[in-house]
């Protein structure tokens, strides 16, 4: 579903039907964080997860204030993954266990 801000997330559930107006941020909902529509202006999850559609990568947000941002509230993710039982540094790209390089990239 698209966010406020156009960007197409798959966390994100607005419910408008016959005036409700639910909205709600399902990987904020998971950990128990408090969330509201201004923190998808600057996520980086939706872009993660167009790059990275590991099945086995697991993203946990946190808000935080920068003094580069003039400390308006952002999102900052950290990346597990269930498979290799390991933090993933780069989210974008992943671990590394599921995509190896093909064997002719391997130096013998
Ligand atoms: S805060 Fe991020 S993960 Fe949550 S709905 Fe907005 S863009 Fe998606």
């Amino acid at each position: 579903m698209k966010t406020p801000y156009g960007t197409e997330c798959e966390y994100f559930y607005g419910d408008y039907l016959r005036g409700r107006n639910r909205e709600e941020c399902r990987l904020f909902a998971a950990t128990g964080q408090a969330w509201n529509t201004s923190l998808c202006r600057s996520c980086p999850v939706p872009e993660i997860r167009r790059a990275n559609a590991c099945q086995f990568i697991r993203l946990k947000p946190r808000v935080t204030r920068s003094l580069f941002s003039g400390f308006q509230r952002q999102v900052q993710v950290t990346a597990f993954c269930e498979k290799s039982r390991d933090v993933v540094k780069e989210p974008h790209i992943g671990c590394g266990q599921c995509h190896p390089l093909p064997p002719i990239f391997e130096i013998k």
